[in-house]
């Protein structure tokens, strides 16, 4: 199989949901030879019923509490009915019920809440006539250190790489004394990354419900379009600001292998959707050079400021050994020559800690000014394109001073991948909207025949 082709396709919940969903992932399978290994999610949400897998964490309540889930299982055992009808009725109650019994007998969380995942995949292997083979023999999870990336690429090369036409089911594997432990909430597009780095797949699919990674929150912006192809790069600092697509640790496998990446729509196949690769040819020198706007509210910045901080080694070290101790995760830290300022997300930090925080570095910094500012937001662009363009800083910083918004801070690395400005929150949309208008609606102008600049 060395030799040809291999696409790895992970189908979302969504895509799995119903029927009709179903017999278009199975003609989107069967219509490339190459789409040889598929993963799948459980059934999403259908008919405005729940999501299977959020169904069986209320079944795990359930055999917690009386032993068995009775009640809420056969709200399960009603969608796969309803989906895998074409499979009969014999095939359908036996397996059903042995992962009902199955489910009871065990009562871990885990194994009960991956079964969505396991009865998706085995259904539609026998409905496409493709092979089944179960996540827990391919992921390997350690009991005490977490997910174990180099033992489940072993196994996975040992096993997959000459195999194909396989299903897998998504979001789960097992550890050493085979009991099941899963990824946390949208984990199977990290099942399929993983296969796709390890059977050295030409490009990983991953098919869900939108024609691809837009340009802008579309939220806040009116119609923003799909980018037709991007890099890895531009995709990180897009998707820590909430245009996520994947979940986020998907990625490293795929950043490491260097195996590009299709976001595409199950329901618009004859859509291209976005390609992410390692890196693209620079494009020319007309465009804006910016790929895309995102943008974050929520976040808390913790200023502290000492006249002499530059001169003295371990000022900015004992701040961060007090955020470490209370465990605070911060996404920015921009500078001056006295002060530095740490931009911390809400979630991050609660309103007790905050206090303690402030007193602790107090303590053992003695700074001159000490401050927790709250309501703060990040508006960014981003584009591989920008290196190097003279004057993106210029138009970025006088596109949202013409929009009234006042820039509190800013920040760019020496990447050149993106500007990032700081906000007050209540002017968050409109700093998003004037930088669209600036650096992105101008693709528009240009489409219909208007020269811009
Ligand atoms: N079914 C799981 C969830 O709902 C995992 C997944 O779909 O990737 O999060």
């Amino acid at each position: 199989m060395d030799n040809e082709r291999s696409v790895v396709c992970k189908f979302g919940g969504t895509s799995m949901a119903d029927v009709e969903s179903v017999g278009r992932v199975e003609k989107i399978v069967k219509s490339d030879p190459a789409r040889k290994y598929i993963v799948v999610s459980a059934p999403g949400k259908c008919n405005g019923g729940a999501k299977v897998t959020d169904l069986l964490i209320q079944c795990f309540e359930e055999i917690k509490n009386g032993g068995n889930c009775d009640r809420t299982f056969p709200s399960v055992a009603a969608r796969y009915r309803d989906i895998y009808d074409c499979l009969g009725s014999d095939i359908l109650d036996k397996t059903l019920f042995s992962v009902k019994d199955a489910m009871e007998k065990s009562g871990q969380y885990d194994f009960c809440v991956s079964r969505g995942e396991y009865l998706s995949a085995y259904f539609f292997a026998l409905k496409t006539g493709f092979g089944f083979v179960d996540a827990a023999e391919l992921l390997r999870f350690d009991k005490y250190d977490g997910f174990n990336a180099a033992e489940t690429d072993k196994i996975c090369k040992k096993r997959l790489r000459e195999t194909g036409y396989i299903v897998i089911p998504g979001f789960y594997g097992s550890d050493e004394n085979g009991n099941i432990v899963i990824f946390s909430r949208g984990g199977s597009d990290i099942t399929g990354s993983l296969v796709a780095a390890a059977v050295k797949a030409d490009i990983y699919e991953n098919w869900t419900d939108v024609d691809g990674i837009l340009n802008a929150d579309p939220r806040i912006v009116q119609s923003p379009e799909i980018i037709s192809s991007m890099t890895y790069g531009e995709l990180r600092e897009m998707s820590y600001l909430g245009a996520a697509v994947m979940h986020p640790d998907a990625l490293v496998p795929l950043i490491k292998t260097r195996t590009p990446l299709a976001v595409r729509n199950t329901f618009r196949p004859e859509t291209e959707g976005t390609l992410i690769t390692s890196c693209l040819k620079e494009r020319s020198e007309t465009g804006s050079g910016v790929t895309g706007i995102v943008g974050k509210k929520g976040f808390s910045v913790l200023f502290v400021h000492k006249t002499g901080m530059n001169a003295q080694k371990n000022v900015v070290r004992k701040i961060l050994s007090v955020l470490e101790y209370y465990g605070i995760g911060f996404e920015h830290m921009p500078s001056s020559i006295d002060a530095v300022n740490f931009l911390i997300p809400k979630e991050n930090v609660s309103e007790e800690v905050k206090a303690a925080l402030v007193d602790e570095i107090k303590k053992s910094v003695r700074p001159d000014d000490i401050r927790m500012v709250d309501n703060f937001a990040i508006v960014s662009i981003v584009g591989r394109n920008m290196r190097s363009r003279l004057g993106v800083a210029g138009r970025m910083c006088t596109a949202l001073a013409k929009a009234g918004v006042n820039i509190r801070m800013l920040i760019q690395g020496l990447r050149e991948i993106n500007i990032i400005a700081g906000v007050d929150e209540r002017q968050y949309e409109t700093a998003v909207r004037a930088l669209y208008d600036e650096f992105l609606a101008e693709k528009r102008r240009i489409k219909r025949g208007f020269r811009y600049l």
